[in-house]
Formats: structure tokens, C-alpha cells, sequence
């Protein structure tokens, strides 16, 4: 930390000195994302504990951003004045049985919530490919899991409670608030800091998870339809290269009372896998959940990665692209045809399914969408140079990009893809007037004043 960075901290501490500035970052390395690609812009972080903390911190402050667990791999939750973490708000604090909804603080991660729901009985309807990710940052960039019936994981949230940035509390449900709770769901960081947020529940279940491996295209060309509805959430990996699917993963919900017969040996050509696999086949299965057809709780079999180990590969950047479902076939044959261009970049690619829904951003308004994923090797300048490629193959087909992942596709584009979005800005500035919340990453993509 160098002198003026300490002072800048030290004064703002002493202007609030009930929110308190987080020094671990500050003794050692540069504030960071997950990934490690993105050097964030400030290293002011502060943190919060309270609801009080948080109109306290933001009244003060001219320009924020809240941190939650640093795994966008793009500069959406980037700050140069301010960041706040609620890492601390991580209280579950009420489960209503008859209503199924749980209400968490802004802190909670997937993998401190589901345990606990599971313990007294409930679930959640989906989960991404891992649990390390807190749930306010993955509901606000629209993070997803798979599976033809299953709403990305936003589409959980039935009430949310956020500061706006006159301090003052908002509190929105999907019951009394219409138009404007489907617009502020999917909030990109951008209407202020929520600090509660309420969710669907439904009564726990058991699932069990068997992988295939060395699916033909031309089958997936064929039967596509039929594959991706095979199991409550299937996910297929490919390298792109050979014309196969490396990997199909099929979650299948165990329902009570019915004898769950053994997996076939065969699904369309590909065969059953004899060993528990890594979605990179290079790498231990030890950091995956269990397959083989192991019965497990629904929150360890939905994500591929456990809590506790490094999910995917660590070192990485990913993409991912939304296309609308009816054009699945052919949007994945067009990334196929750039096997030799995407190859050396590659760690490997997977597709999922998601369900449509509501919410004003999300890159599901509207209709259900077929998600294209890369998980790139740590190069930057060839995978900036690859992206520009694959968008333009897939700009025939209507391409949204994932909110917390890397893309080059242009503001304009963003725009005329979201039909909401002048809704959106106008619903940003009612809770925010002058920008407080906004960022470079939002003034380019969302509001168009940075080109
Ligand atoms: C290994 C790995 C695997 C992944 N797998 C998946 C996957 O399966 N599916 C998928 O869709 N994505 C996946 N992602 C992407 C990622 O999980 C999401 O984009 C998600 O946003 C991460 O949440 P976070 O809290 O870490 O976000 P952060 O990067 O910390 O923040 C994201 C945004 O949320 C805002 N925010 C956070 N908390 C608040 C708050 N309290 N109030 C207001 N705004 C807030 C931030 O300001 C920022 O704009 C993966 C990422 C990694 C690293």
C-alpha cells in the first residue's frame, strides 16, 4: 500500500467510522477478481455489517460498487473510488415453510445456503456449476445452471430490499411490484446495494449424476431436442474437435417412492463413463461432484464443482453466449466450423440449456436460450482477438453475452438485443439520479457514455 492510498483510507475512515476498511488487501496483493485477470481499479474496500452501515457508507460516498465474491471475469463490478463487501451479512434470517421462500442477507454464497436449506428440509429449484459464488452477485448478472425447465438462478428471487443511492430503502416483490420488480431483478449492480433478498424454496429432493462420453455430432445435430430433455439438467463439454461431445452430464432429480432403474450403457452412441471425470479431462475428478449414479443431496449433485476445491481450472477466462433455443443446432454448428481457430485457446466449451422468463436483462427475457460457454486458456490478447469471431458467427442468431463473463460485442448491439433496456436506464435513474452506482463498464455497455 503506498502512502496516499493509507491516507485516502485513513481520512475516509475517519469520515465514517462505524464502516470499516478491509486491510488484509491492502498489507499484500493488489485487489483482484477470482480469476486474477481483472486488477481492480481501486483498493479501497470497505465493509459493512449492518443495514444502517450500508445508508451510513452510501450517503457518504459519491461513487461506489459492492463486491461480492469476485467471480466475474469482465470489469462489471469494478470501482475507482469505492468498493463495499456485505461479506459479512450472511444470515439466513428467515425460512417461511408455508410460503417456501427463504430470506437471506446480501453476504450468504450458495454453498453456506444450501447446506443450511437442505437441513431443514428445502431447496433450491437450480444451481450454477459451482457453489463458491454469493447468491446477490449471481442473481444480478443473471447466473445460470441447465436444464430445459429451469430458469436461471434470478428467477428464484421474489423480493428484494436494496439502498438506493439517497440512502434510502427500496423493497420490491414480485407480487406487488410488477413490471418494476422484473426490471430491478437482473440489476447488473446498477440501482444500488441489496442488502436482502427473498427466494422460491421447494421441498429438498435427491438427484443423481451419470456422464457420457464421446457423443457424435451428428447425433446432437439430429437429436438435440431429445438429449438436452434427457434429465432434469444436462450439460454437454466438447473441445470442439473430432465432431464429438467430449462429456454429456445428466442430472436426474430422484423422485420418492419411484425405483430408479441403472443408466443405459449407451445415450446416443456415447458411452458410460467407468470413472468419475473432470469436465477438462486432464484434470482430478476429486474437485467434482460425485457421478457414477451415486444418490446425493440435490445441492451436491446440481453444480459439477464441490465446495471446499478449486472449481473448473483455476487459471482461466471464460466467455459465454445466450442463443435463442430454436437456433440451437445451428448456432453450435457455427462455432464447429472455427474448431482449428478455437483449439489452442481452449480449455474446454460446454452447453446448457435455460428456461425463458421475465426479468427485464436477463439474457432469458423472453424466450428460452441455449448457452454457448468457452473456458479459455490465460492468454487475454488471443482470446480478445478469437471473441470478435465467434460473435460474428453468431450474430445471425439474435447472441446475448453472459453479463459476468468476456465479450467484445458492441454497445449497440447489447442495446438492440434488449428490448427492455431503455426501461432499465430509466429505472436506473429513478433509484440512482446522478450515477452513483454506475461504473465503466456500465456507463459503456448499458448507458452509452463512454465509447
Ligand atoms: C469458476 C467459475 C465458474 C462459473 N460458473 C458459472 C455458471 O455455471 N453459470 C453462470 O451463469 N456463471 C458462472 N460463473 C460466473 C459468475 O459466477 C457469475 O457471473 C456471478 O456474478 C458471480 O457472483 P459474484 O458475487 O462473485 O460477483 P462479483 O463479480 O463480485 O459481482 C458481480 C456483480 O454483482 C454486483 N453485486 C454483488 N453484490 C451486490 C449487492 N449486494 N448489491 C448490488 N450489487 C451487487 C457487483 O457490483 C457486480 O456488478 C462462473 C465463474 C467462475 C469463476
Amino acid at each position: 500500500m503506498n502512502k496516499r492510498t493509507f491516507l485516502k483510507m485513513f481520512s475516509s475512515l475517519m469520515a465514517t467510522p462505524i464502516v470499516s476498511p478491509v486491510l488484509a488487501w491492502a498489507l499484500g496483493d493488489k485487489l483482484h477478481n477470482w480469476a486474477g485477470n481483472v486488477e481492480y481499479s481501486t483498493e479501497r474496500l470497505y465493509s459493512a455489517n449492518s443495514v444502517e452501515q450500508v445508508r451510513d457508507f452510501v450517503r457518504k460516498q459519491a461513487s461506489l460498487k459492492v463486491l461480492g465474491t469476485r467471480h466475474c471475469f469482465n470489469r462489471i463490478a469494478d470501482s475507482t473510488d469505492y468498493f463495499l463487501s456485505l461479506k459479512e451479512m450472511n444470515k439466513v434470517v428467515a425460512i417461511d415453510s408455508v410460503a417456501q421462500t427463504a430470506t437471506i442477507e446480501t453476504g450468504v454464497t450458495y454453498g453456506q445456503l444450501c447446506p443450511y436449506l437442505d437441513s431443514k428440509g428445502f431447496a433450491l429449484h437450480n444451481l450454477a456449476s459451482l457453489p463458491h459464488i454469493s447468491v446477490v452477485g449471481a442473481c444480478s448478472t443473471a447466473t445460470h445452471g441447465s436444464g430445459d425447465g429451469n430458469g436461471n438462478l434470478s428467477t428464484a428471487v421474489s423480493a428484494l430490499e436494496f439502498v438506493t443511492a439517497s440512502g434510502d430503502i427500496a423493497r420490491l416483490s414480485r407480487e406487488h411490484d410488477g413490471q418494476t420488480f422484473e426490471g430491478t431483478v437482473v440489476g447488473l449492480g446498477a440501482l444500488g446495494v441489496i442488502t436482502r433478498l427473498t427466494l422460491d424454496i421447494h421441498p429438498r429432493y435427491m438427484m443423481r449424476q451419470y456422464v457420457y462420453q464421446d457423443l457424435p455430432f451428428g447425433e446432437l445435430k439430429e437429436h438435440f431436442d431429445a438429449i438436452v430433455s434427457s434429465a432434469y439438467s444436462v450439460s454437454l463439454f466438447t473441445d470442439w474437435q473430432k465432431q464429438r461431445v467430449n462429456e454429456v452430464w445428466l442430472k436426474s432429480r430422484i423422485e420418492e417412492g419411484h425405483s430408479s432403474p441403472e443408466a443405459a450403457q449407451n445415450f446416443f452412441g456415447a458411452k458410460r463413463a467407468t470413472k468419475d471425470l473432470h469436465p477438462i479431462a486432464e484434470l482430478s475428478a476429486e474437485n467434482c461432484t460425485p457421478q457414477m449414479g451415486v444418490p446425493g443431496p440435490w445441492y451436491e449433485r446440481l453444480p459439477h464443482f464441490r465446495m471446499g476445491f478449486t472449481p473448473s481450472a483455476g487459471k482461466e477466462l471464460q466467455s459465454e453466449y445466450f442463443v435463442p433455443r430454436r437456433h440451437a443446432v445451428e448456432a453450435i454448428l457455427a462455432v464447429e466450423r472455427l474448431h482449428e481457430q478455437v483449439g489452442p485457446h481452449l480449455l474446454i466449451s460446454e452447453i446448457r440449456t435455460i428456461a425463458a422468463d421475465k426479468l427485464w436483462m436477463s439474457p432469458c427475457y423472453g424466450e428460452p436460450r441455449v448457452t454457448i460457454h468457452f473456458t479459455w486458456k490465460p492468454d487475454w490478447p488471443s482470446v480478445q482477438g478469437l471473441l470478435p469471431v465467434i460473435e460474428k458467427e453468431l450474430e445471425p442468431f439474435d447472441v446475448r453475452p453472459h453479463w459476468g463473463k468476456l465479450f467484445t460485442i458492441k454497445p449497440a448491439k447489447l442495446h438492440a438485443a434488449y428490448p427492455k433496456l431503455p426501461d432499465f436506464i430509466d429505472l436506473c435513474k429513478r433509484y440512482d439520479s446522478k450515477g452513483k452506482f454506475r461504473n465503466d463498464f456500465l456507463n459503456r455497455n448499458i448507458f452509452g457514455t463512454v465509447s
